[in-house]
């Protein structure tokens, strides 16, 4: 039988990276993308995935980069992130328009793009990675909480409006995973970035693309609408247990 193909953006990273590897070893032909093609490079070569330059805030590159796919049976809608954590006195618009462009345009321009493949594959899957900031808030995450409520909608609306193709939609929620996220968010401060996770035992990337693999590998009958995964020590978004350290 020929591999369905999968498609993961995001990937030169994190849970990108991790999604990609777990979906190779479950035999998909995997394609990812993301804006540094070096790092993309190092996590496609152990696996035999394909590289595809991607910045899904460029519509441009969002078309070729789905021009360049002959066949599409999984979408993991997986690029994004957050950018500052400074209150709504003080937050900087461009921090806003990065995570609404690359969080929610981003997804939707991508989705849009591979639709009709995803159609065609007559056994389609989308899966949006979401965030527990898509439901749950904390101070100083108003901006990310907008982009991911955003993707939220997008999802259940999606849900709606493919009902009755083949295509099925997967919302992926994770808590905190420990990935260069904060470091991003952070704009480099790796010193701030690992408080974020200090005394606490954090999620893995592997841990969520286990979730995907899971989700992707069950029959085609089956929706996962919604998936929700946290560490033990994240009862809530903001409420964590650390220990001392
Ligand atoms: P990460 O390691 O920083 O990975 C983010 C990925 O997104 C990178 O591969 C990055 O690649 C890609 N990306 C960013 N902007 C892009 C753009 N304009 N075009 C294409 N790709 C772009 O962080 P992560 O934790 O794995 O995050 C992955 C997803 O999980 C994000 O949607 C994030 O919001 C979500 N999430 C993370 C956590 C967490 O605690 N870590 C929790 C819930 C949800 P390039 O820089 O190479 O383009």
């Amino acid at each position: 039988m020929t591999p369905k193909t999968a498609v993961v953006t995001g990937a030169s990273s994190g849970i990108g990276a991790a999604t990609a590897r777990a979906l190779a070893e479950a035999g998909f032909d995997v394609v990812i993308g993301a804006r540094r093609v070096g790092k993309l490079s190092e996590v496609a070569e152990p696996i035999g995935a394909r590289v595809l330059p991607l910045d899904v805030t460029d519509p441009d590159s969002v078309t070729a980069f789905c021009e360049a796919i002959p066949a599409c049976a999984v979408l993991v809608n997986n690029a994004g992130g957050a950018m500052g954590l400074a209150p709504i006195r003080s937050t900087a618009e461009a921090d806003w328009l990065w995570m609404y462009e690359t969080n929610v345009l981003g997804t939707l321009r991508v989705t849009q793009g591979l639709l009709p493949k995803l159609e065609a594959s007559g056994d389609g899957l989308i899966i949006m990675i979401g965030s527990v900031a898509g439901f749950e808030v904390y101070p100083g995450g108003a901006g990310y909480h907008a982009a991911k409520f955003g993707v939220r909608a997008m999802t259940r609306t999606l849900r709606l409006e493919l009902n009755g193709l083949p295509i099925r939609i997967t919302e992926l929620d994770p808590g905190m995973v420990k990935t260069p996220f904060s470091e991003v968010r952070f704009q480099g401060d790796i010193e701030r970035a690992a408080k974020v996770y200090a005394g606490v035992d954090a999620l893995t990337a592997d841990d969520i693309a286990e979730c995907v693999r899971w989700v992707a590998t069950l029959p085609s009958h089956v929706n996962i609408d919604e998936m929700t995964i946290r560490p033990r020590d994240q009862a809530a978004a903001h409420v964590l247990h650390r220990r001392a350290i």
